[in-house]
């Protein structure tokens, strides 16, 4: 017989998952739920203290010398690269169009919104 896990056990304990039949028929995950109910229990009456003013304030000066900056590279910033892959995408698709021997006057078909036909796929 496989037992149940610990995550499942805890799972139990809070009623996000039903183990009651395997809990049923097996005393050593019955015996683990008790001794995890007995700690999780114990959080219950743990009362959670209150912030001193001015903690971020505190907390962001202690961590403020380990937390590195990094300083943006002006090229790097996404307004300025997305237009420029945006051009070289479209250099690159009437680079193609030369390439495979599609003359001016089907590109200005194109450009005029009939690619189809500047392809030969329309008359
Ligand atoms: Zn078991």
């Amino acid at each position: 017989m496989k037992h149940l896990s610990e995550e499942h056990l805890i799972l139990h304990y809070y009623g996000e998952t039903d183990a009651g039949e395997h809990l049923d028929h097996c005393s050593a995950c019955r015996a683990e739920l008790q001794r995890l109910s007995a700690t999780l229990d114990a959080f219950h009456s743990y009362t959670v203290p209150e912030r001193q003013a001015g903690y971020e304030a505190l907390l962001w000066q202690r961590i403020a010398p380990q937390v590195r900056t990094r300083t943006a590279v002006w090229w790097k910033q996404p307004l300025i690269l997305g237009p420029i892959f945006a051009g070289l995408v479209v250099a690159a698709f009437f680079a193609g169009l030369r390439k495979e021997g599609i003359s001016q006057a089907d590109i200005e078909l194109m450009s005029k919104g009939n690619p189809a036909r500047a392809l030969g796929l329309a008359p």
